[in-house]
């Protein structure tokens, strides 16, 4: 198998990558480390091990992202998507599964499909040739992760996320909020307007304080903190070190001015910032947090201009091995210093099974087609694929990257959408039904003869 590519990690991205190759008449390999070496987190030496939730989330696929992906995946000959449809438990609305009936088959699946091969043992450097994927996940091995820091530079690799709730900016309130920076620092009009900030008086901030102190929490997993550093402290936890705490940290109410009410001092200001080069998604500043997902919607919808916010993502902090993509991947997946290396899966920063499987799907493609000297054009921005790719290798602000779900405010906006709650189900019908379009005809190789 001299021409093969070679996969490190089979996990969720790493089965579909080499799936994807081997659809493609391209051999793989797929080089794992369990059951020889494990995590705190598998259970199984198993491929494409569901270490948490049982859960692929919404099959919706006419009014919710996930379920869009899933669709898309689908249409491509996902792994994944097969097996879940065989093993699917009733779950309402969403594609749970029996998760070891799940992996067993697709580890059936991939060990007897005769262009690929498993070789198993941990990889403890980064090839210097050939042609490889690296699938490794949030708990990429140490070793290995030391050579991927050595080759991408220390910044540029993190051990933990930490994940402050992500707006919908259609949704925020700027009859209450406005736009500035802080001492309207900035070269251009748009720099010095950079910020989204909502002001609190007095009693809002000391209730808000209670509810945070008081909200449900989550706890780390065990053997998730070694290594967990100062430096992303939950939003909580600094309001638990003093009740001013927030107030002289990110929340402090100077070099601003209430654009609605010049005359009266906040506070305490929540500033919001741009999280994507569209616009459409601005992030809570150092508002990364503990709180289980139902009291961070309650506590930060006490945010004044937020009441009726959409969220596309909530905030975490988790221990997830991932690289700063968007600086360092090139829109093929290649990591542009060395590009014989792809990155696919939670690594790149997107995050979840189903983000993670299909972003392994794609750089099985991308490595199989450069294999075959073929080139393949770049998946539209309009689908879910397309979105998350566009957003890891550019699309997200690198100096904040941090991992992202699929979610409509990665879609570039539809010219002729209603905006508000009633025009939602118009609007995501629109993406959805665009994507589609679009994404069949990708795959059925329109797309690159139209820019032929
Ligand atoms: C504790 C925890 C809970 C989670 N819960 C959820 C959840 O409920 N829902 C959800 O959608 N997502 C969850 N995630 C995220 C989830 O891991 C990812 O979404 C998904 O599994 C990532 O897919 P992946 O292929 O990138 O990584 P993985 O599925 O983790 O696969 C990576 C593979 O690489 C192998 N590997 C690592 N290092 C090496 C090496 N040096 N050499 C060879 N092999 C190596 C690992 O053994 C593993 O099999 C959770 C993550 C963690 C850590």
């Amino acid at each position: 198998m001299s021409n093969a590519i070679h996969i490190i990690g089979g996990g969720m991205a790493g089965v579909e990558a080499a799936w994807a190759c081997a659809r493609a008449g391209v051999p793989a390999v797929i080089h794992e480390m369990r059951p020889k070496v494990g995590t705190f987190a598998h259970r199984t030496g198993d491929l494409a091990e569901m270490v948490c939730s049982n859960s692929f989330r919404s099959d919706d696929h006419e009014q919710n992202a996930v379920g869009l992906l899933h669709w898309e995946m689908r249409a491509a000959g996902s792994l994944v998507m097969e097996m879940a449809a065989r093993h699917r438990l009733p779950a309402g609305g969403a594609l749970a599964v029996d998760r070891d009936a799940f992996s067993r088959d697709v580890t059936a699946a991939i060990r007897s499909n005769p262009l690929i091969s498993v070789v198993e043992g941990e990889m403890t450097t980064l090839p210097k040739d050939g042609s490889w994927i690296v699938a490794t996940g949030p708990l990429t091995s140490g070793a290995l992760a030391e050579s991927i820091r050595a080759a991408t530079g220390a910044e540029q690799l993190a051990f933990f996320d930490a994940i402050a709730p992500i707006v919908h900016a259609d949704t925020i309130d700027m009859s209450v909020a406005w736009r500035q920076s802080r001492y309207d620092k900035g070269e251009t009009e748009e720099e010095r307007t950079a910020y989204i900030n909502c002001p609190m008086t007095k009693e809002q901030y000391e209730a808000f304080i209670d509810a945070m102190l008081a909200a449900e929490k989550t706890e780390f997993h065990e053997g998730e903190t070694a290594g967990y550093f100062d430096g992303c402290l939950p939003v909580e936890v600094m309001a638990e070190r003093g009740r001013e705490t927030l107030r002289f940290g990110p929340m402090k109410p100077v070099g601003l001015t209430n654009a609605h009410q010049p005359d009266v001092k906040p506070h305490a200001v929540v500033q919001l910032r741009r999280d994507n080069a569209l616009g459409t998604l601005y992030n809570i500043v150092g508002f990364q947090t503990k709180m289980k997902y139902g009291a961070q919607t309650s506590v930060f919808k006490m945010i004044p201009g937020l009441e009726n916010a959409s969220f596309a993502r909530l905030g975490g902090i988790h221990r997830n091995t991932f690289i700063n993509s968007p600086t360092l991947l090139d829109s093929q997946m290649r990591l542009k210093a060395h590009p014989w290396l792809r990155f696919a899966g939670q690594i790149t920063g997107v995050e979840g099974y189903v983000e993670s499987a299909a972003m392994g799907m794609l750089a099985g493609r991308l490595a199989a087609a450069e294999a075959r000297g073929e080139a393949l054009p770049p998946v539209p921005a309009t689908t879910a694929v397309g979105a998350l790719v566009s957003h890891i290798t550019g699309g997200a602000d690198a100096k904040s990257f941090q991992p992202m779900n699929v979610n409509f405010g990665l879609f570039p906006p539809l010219p002729e959408a209603r905006g508000g709650r009633r025009g939602r189900a118009e609007r995501y019908k629109g993406y959805t039904d665009r994507a589609k379009a679009d994404w069949s005809a990708w795959l059925s190789g329109m797309v690159a003869r139209a820019a032929e």
